[in-house]
């Protein structure tokens, strides 16, 4: 004789699922970003003003320069100026070690913390008190929807992902890479985005 509800039953194997896909749902709603553009230099001062937005939070490796590359540009130069005119604040937020942020950080002269430990929301929070900005206010921007783009949702700041500067990674970003290649085919075929690869 079977009972109903006894083990899972059928009722309880439907619960199951409908967790299983509301659970996948809310993660990929975590993991989605507001906006994609394909270089940071897309990114203006006036339309994030507009929007209300005063600071920028942003990765470093592969959205402002390739993992590889120390060096700032001169398209750089002048974005980190129009930001600074326009008062918007910036800073850097990487998880890679102190050498290389501080290397970069330096020659711009943008603030930054190193090994932040994206996705976690601790360095986010701590940029967010040092900007004396609310979530609101701020837009995090970065080529990496694991880290960057889910820590951003995470603290509830506005998302922007950037295609990546080079098609090479670092080897800590290899993997996030496989994940992320999953989940936005996923997206793409519930038509959440439109962007090509
Ligand atoms: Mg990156």
């Amino acid at each position: 004789m079977k009972y109903r509800g006894f083990g899972l039953g059928k009722t309880g194997k439907m619960w199951e699922n409908e967790i299983r896909i509301r659970g996948v749902y809310l993660l990929l709603e975590k993991l989605l970003p507001e906006e994609h553009v394909n270089s940071i230099l897309d990114i203006q001062p006036e339309e994030l003003k507009k929007r209300g937005i005063k600071g920028v939070l942003t990765d470093l490796d592969n959205t402002l320069v390739a993992w590889n590359e120390a060096h700032l540009t001169p398209e750089l130069v002048k974005w980190f100026a129009a930001f600074k005119e326009a008062g918007i604040s910036v800073m850097i937020l990487s998880n890679n070690n102190e050498r290389r942020v501080k290397k970069f950080s330096d020659q711009a002269d943008i603030p930054y913390i190193y090994r932040a430990r994206k996705p976690l929301p601790f360095a986010f929070k701590r940029a967010m008190k040092k900007m004396n900005l609310s979530k609101e206010e701020l837009v995090v921007i970065g080529d990496q929807i694991m880290t960057d783009v889910w820590g951003g949702n995470q603290i509830g700041a506005h998302t922007i992902l950037v295609a990546p500067v080079a098609s090479t990674d670092g080897w800590a970003t290899k993997m996030n890479r496989r994940m992320e290649r999953m989940v936005l085919s996923r997206m793409r075929r519930k038509g959440w985005i439109k962007w090509e690869d």
